[in-house]
């Protein structure tokens, strides 16, 4: 059964050095309101699958304690990844309040489909925040996520009202979004709104493969391509071009 101080998960990484500062442990939280078709962790999509499982809060700090000596030396933390982590927004709230309460840094990854609302408390208390965009066209941001690119935009310029480290994060795929107009309408979004205007491009992979396998789920279509190394030099060419800077986690 589910409390405020239980939820689902896919999974608890520890030695993560790709989210954040430093030696981190990631948290995949299970549920996410966008079905985008390119996901690498479509085990995540849902919140109870054969690849999900509940803990507790108690559970997962029990586990993270044991990481402390890592985060101290490394000026690492925890991530809060998925799936969307917010999607459980009590059983967050739970893990992020006990974390803050051992002085543990938090970094969380996010989609942006949220209400801010009802998440702010939650965010105010992360040192980073990683946020996607993944389409600036408002109907192509809606065939190929399931969602309305508004709230995300929205909430994009709220987070950055808040004093963590705003990163915003693409999913550079050849096939949907690594096109220039969509880059350049991305990037100006960002150096016309946000303080610190940072992105970092992820380059799509296919990683997740065997996981559709496991879940029955037909694969990611063939048509999505990763960038090759002069498409991505493009996109952060383009980037230093129009006043955001490009960073690197991994
Ligand atoms: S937002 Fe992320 S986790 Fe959710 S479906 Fe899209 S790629 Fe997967």
């Amino acid at each position: 059964m589910i409390t405020k101080d239980s939820g689902y998960i896919m999974q608890l990484q520890n030695m993560s050095v790709n989210d954040g500062e430093g030696i981190r442990t990631n948290i995949f939280l299970a549920g996410c309101p966008m079905q985008c078709p390119w996901c690498s962790n479509p085990e995540g999509q849902t919140l109870i699958n054969p690849m999900t499982r509940l803990t507790t809060t108690a559970e997962v700090m029990k586990f993270i304690k044991k990481q402390l000596l890592f985060y101290r030396y490394s000026g690492g933390g925890v991530t809060f990844s998925g799936g969307e982590a917010t999607q459980q927004v009590e059983f967050l709230r739970s893990l992020t309040t006990a974390c803050y309460d051992q002085g543990i840094s938090m970094a969380i990854e996010t989609c942006g489909a949220f209400d801010f609302t009802l998440v702010k408390d939650i965010l105010a208390k992360m040192d980073t925040i990683f946020m996607d965009i993944k389409h600036m066209d408002p109907d192509k941001h809606k065939y190929w996520t399931g969602y309305e690119l508004k709230t995300i935009l929205e909430n994009l310029c709220a987070v950055d009202k808040l004093s963590g480290n705003l990163v915003v994060r693409m999913p550079l795929i050849v096939g949907v979004n690594a096109d220039e107009e969509n880059l350049v309408a991305t990037l100006n979004f960002l150096h016309t709104n946000l303080r610190k205007p940072q992105i970092e491009f992820l380059p799509y992979h296919t990683y997740g493969e065997e996981k559709y396998r496991q879940l029955g789920k037909n694969l990611p279509s063939t048509n999505f391509r990763t960038p090759t190394e002069s498409e991505q030099h493009l996109a952060e060419a383009l980037a230093c071009t129009l006043g955001v800077e490009v960073v690197s986690y991994r």
